[in-house]
C-alpha cells in the first residue's frame, strides 16, 4: 500500500502550499516529526521550518463558528469521503484520493461538499515519527495474547498513515448566580447528622482548554479512548507545512454542536465549584444558570498514526497517539489458541463432573452399607 504515502495535505491557500516540492529533485516534501523539518524521501534534502512555527493564534468567537467565518480554508484542498466506513478527509489538491486510512479500502470518493469548513487555528505537531510508531506497534502486538502467529506479517503488509484528527478547544469566562440547599455533616459515628442551610451566592469560573473531539466516528469508537489524551499546551499556530505528508480528517461535529457538549461539561464543573465554594458536604436542590462571556474556540488538529490491516477478510485497526505514543487497537484472536483454552476449560469442568459422580457413587455405596 505504497499509495498511502501519496496522500498529502496542503490545506491553506497560502504561498507555502505551492512550494511543497523538493528544490533539489522536485519530489513532494513531508514534515518529519523526528527533526521538525520538511524532508525529501528521495534525495534526503531537508528544510528546517522550526523558525516559522508560531504559538497558537487568535481563536474563533461563537459568531464565527455559527457563520463559518474563515471558510477560505478549502480553496486549495480536495475533500474525499470513504464509501466503506464513512470517514471524511481533506487531501492535497494535487493528489488523487487513494486508500482510506481508517478502513484500508480504496473507496475514497472526491466530493464538492465543502459546507462549513473553517481553517484550523491550531496544530499539535507529530512528535512520534513513523519509525517510532512502527516500533511501538511491534512492541504492542508482541504483548497481545492469543493473537495468530502470522499477525505481524499480515499487519506489516500495510503502512502507517499519519492522520490529523479534528478537535475543538474552548475557553470562556463564566458568571453564575446560585441559590439552594447545602448540607453539612456534624458529629461522627452513630451521632453523625446532616444540617441543611439555604444559601445563595455568585460563582465565577474561567474555563481554559475544554476539549471536544470533532469526529463523530472517533467519538463513538471505543478504541479512541485509549489514545485520546493530548496535551493541548503544545499546540502551535496552524501552518500548512506541519501537515505536509499527512491526511486530515474533516470535522463532522461542528463548532456550535461541540459548544453545547462543552457547556454540559462546564455546567457540571460549575456545580462542583459551587459546592466547594460553600464548603458543603452535600448539595440538595440548587438553582443556577451559568452566563458565558468571551467564548473562544480553537479548531485544533491532533496527530494519530493509523494502521488498518486485513486478517481473514476482516479489517483490524491500530491507533497510536502521535504525541504521547499511546497505542490502542483490536487484533484477531487465534482459533488454535481459543480451541486450546476451550479444551482446558473442558478438562477442568469434566474433572469436576467426574469427581461429583464419583462422590455420589461413594455416598450411595456408604448409605447402602449403612442400610444393611
Ligand atoms: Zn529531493
Ligand atoms: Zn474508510
Amino acid at each position: 500500500m505504497e499509495n498511502n504515502e501519496n496522500i498529502n495535505v496542503n490545506m491553506a491557500a497560502s504561498e507555502s502550499a505551492d512550494n511543497k516540492k523538493c528544490p533539489s529533485c522536485g519530489a513532494t516534501l513531508k514534515y518529519d516529526p523526528a527533526t521538525g523539518a520538511l524532508s525529501c524521501e528521495f534525495c534526503g534534502r531537508s528544510i528546517d521550518i522550526r523558525q516559522q512555527i508560531q504559538p497558537p493564534g487568535v481563536a474563533y468567537s461563537l459568531e464565527d463558528l455559527a457563520s463559518h467565518a474563515g471558510a477560505h480554508y478549502l480553496q486549495k484542498a480536495k475533500i474525499a469521503n470513504c464509501a466503506t466506513c464513512g470517514g471524511r478527509f481533506i487531501l492535497n489538491a494535487q493528489d488523487i484520493a487513494n486508500n482510506c486510512p481508517y478502513c484500508g479500502s480504496n473507496s475514497l470518493n472526491e466530493t464538492d461538499d465543502r459546507t462549513g469548513m473553517l481553517e484550523p487555528t491550531g496544530v499539535l505537531p507529530f512528535k512520534i515519527s513513523k519509525d517510532e510508531a512502527v516500533k511501538l506497534f511491534e512492541n504492542w502486538i508482541s504483548k497481545q495474547r492469543f493473537s495468530p502467529a502470522d499477525l505481524l506479517t499480515k499487519a506489516k503488509a500495510t503502512d502507517f498513515t499519519g492522520v490529523y484528527v479534528p478537535y475543538w478547544v474552548f475557553d470562556a469566562n463564566t458568571y453564575t448566580e446560585y441559590s439552594g440547599k447545602f448540607g453539612y455533616i456534624y458529629g461522627s459515628g452513630d451521632d453523625e447528622y446532616i444540617k441543611w442551610y439555604n444559601k445563595s451566592g455568585v460563582y465565577k469560573l474561567n474555563v481554559k482548554g475544554e476539549t471536544i473531539i470533532a469526529s463523530q466516528r472517533l467519538a463513538a469508537d471505543p478504541l479512541w479512548n485509549g489514545v485520546s489524551g493530548f496535551n493541548m499546551n503544545f499546540m502551535k499556530k496552524y501552518d500548512p507545512d506541519l501537515l505536509a505528508g499527512f491526511v486530515a480528517e474533516r470535522y463532522s461535529i461542528d463548532g456550535p454542536a461541540a459548544w453545547l457538549t462543552a457547556k454540559d461539561r462546564i455546567r457540571g464543573n460549575i456545580k462542583m465549584g459551587i459546592k466547594n465554594q460553600e464548603r458543603a458536604d452535600r448539595v440538595g436542590d440548587i438553582k443556577f444558570e451559568p452566563g458565558y462571556s468571551n467564548v473562544r474556540a480553537k479548531y485544533c488538529l491532533a496527530p494519530v498514526w493509523v494502521r488498518s490491516f486485513k486478517y481473514n477478510d476482516q479489517v483490524f485497526q491500530v491507533l497510536i497517539n502521535g504525541q504521547t505514543g499511546d497505542v490502542s487497537g483490536r487484533t484477531p484472536k487465534s482459533l488454535r489458541f481459543l480451541l486450546r483454552i476451550l479444551m482446558i476449560i473442558g478438562i477442568v469442568m469434566g474433572s469436576f463432573l467426574a469427581l461429583r459422580v464419583l462422590m455420589m457413587i461413594i455416598r450411595a455405596f456408604i448409605s447402602f452399607l449403612q442400610s444393611r
